[in-house]
């Protein structure tokens, strides 16, 4: 099979594309405008296999991506690419509409052209299966509910609105146009690879260099942790085998306050580092309260039941074995956080001071 992953160059999409080439014979080609988000050198271990392609192209730009699926004739469409990061949405909501709105229309305007020029064999293969977050779903706040396929959407940031009108847009372009659509929404991913801007690869390097640990508010917020291999095995099986028109709430079944994260990672580093920064006794010392993040959701919560039951989905890793995990993958990765850091990868520089 020939899958097209949008986004193939971030934390997921990456994933998404080593477990391809790795796990199966398929071909992938990798659509990907390389913003700050966007790394290369996250596809070292298979960029030089003959079944995996690269192309430098901005999902807006409706002529290049129809050209992209003329050439590559894809079977598959995997849809990853986004903004997506909420503390930037709030600062700047501009690129988050342009990307995860008008970016999705664009790749949905190309992928019906390119698709009602199949023959019926190939359209009866053909899907584009959209991937979001469980953030369209809101704010779990002092309920013990999960969210389900069928929660209401509602959205609390920029972000999390942007991938709502996105998954909108998805459906309707199922409804109206006999698009084959397959749909999922996932709790927060770590693991592998992750920028380090978000909670936990933040966490982990600002440690080891002896900064502060950030943590918004009081440190209580929910999140559901999953980890990004066991996300990316679940959505190339929802991609190759789920209905058309489904929906697959994908989750670890891991709900941790935001502060818990933290200790946990810092019961980790202890462990492991003996000679600490700045004469700390525990990395715990770091912690820092600060500012909440504005309209900051209080709880997110999956219940993943559904793709267990239909597609006998489960995730491999507990929280505790993934974060272990995630914490020796940086230890052991210095060349890759080090060029994020120092903004070789890009040749810029970034101030990385926020999380989530
Ligand atoms: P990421 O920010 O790490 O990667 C996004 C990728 O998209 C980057 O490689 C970037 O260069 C690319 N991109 C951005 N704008 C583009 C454009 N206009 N054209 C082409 N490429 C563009 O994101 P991620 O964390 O890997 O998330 C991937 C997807 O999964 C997103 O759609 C996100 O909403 C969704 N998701 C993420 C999480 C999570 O915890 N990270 C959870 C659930 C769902």
């Amino acid at each position: 099979m020939k899958v097209i992953v949008t986004g193939g160059a971030g934390f997921i999409g990456s994933a998404v594309v080593r477990h391809i080439i790795e796990q199966t014979d398929d071909y992938v080609l990798v659509l990907d405008s390389l913003t700050y988000a966007g790394n290369l050198t996250s596809l070292k271990d298979v960029c030089d296999n003959p079944r995996f392609s690269f192309t430098r192209t901005d999902i807006t730009d409706k002529q290049a991506v129809v050209e992209q699926f003329t050439k590559f004739q894809p079977d598959i469409v995997m849809h990853l690419a986004a903004e997506s990061h909420v503390d930037r949405s709030i600062d700047g909501p501009a690129e988050f509409i342009q990307t995860n709105i008008i970016g999705t229309f664009t790749l949905l305007e190309a992928a019906r052209d390119f698709y009602n020029k199949l023959s019926d064999d190939k359209q009866a293969q053909f899907r584009f299966h959209h991937i979001s977050t469980d953030e369209v779903y809101g704010d779990l706040e002092g309920t013990t509910d999960l969210f389900t396929e069928e929660t209401p959407y509602a959205p609390s940031s920029p972000y999390s609105a942007s991938k709502a009108s996105s998954d909108h847009l998805v459906r309707a372009w199922h409804r109206t146009y006999g698009l084959p659509v397959v749909i999922t929404n996932c709790s927060n991913n770590y693991g592998p690879y992750h920028f380090p801007e978000k909670l936990i690869p933040l966490t982990i390097l600002n440690a080891l260099a002896g900064k502060a640990l950030p943590i918004y508010g009081n440190g209580q917020q929910i999140r559901d942790w999953l980890y990004v291999e066991d996300h990316a095995r679940a959505l190339y099986l929802v991609a190759t085998t789920a209905q058309f028109g489904e929906t697959y709430n994908i989750g670890g079944n891991n709900e941790r306050k935001n502060i818990e994260v933290v200790e946990t990672i810092c019961s980790i580093l202890d462990k492991r580092i003996i000679n600490k920064p700045n004469d700390i006794k525990s990395f715990s010392e770091l912690m820092s309260f600060v500012k909440d993040r504005p309209g900051h959701d209080a709880r997110y919560a999956i219940d993943a039941s559904k793709i267990t039951k239909d597609l006998n989905w489960q995730p491999q890793e507990t929280f505790e074995t993934g974060i272990e995990k995630t914490v020796d993958w940086y230890l052991a990765n210095k060349d890759w956080w080090q060029s994020v850091l120092d903004g070789s990868y890009t040749g810029e520089s970034l101030g990385l001071d926020s999380q989530n």
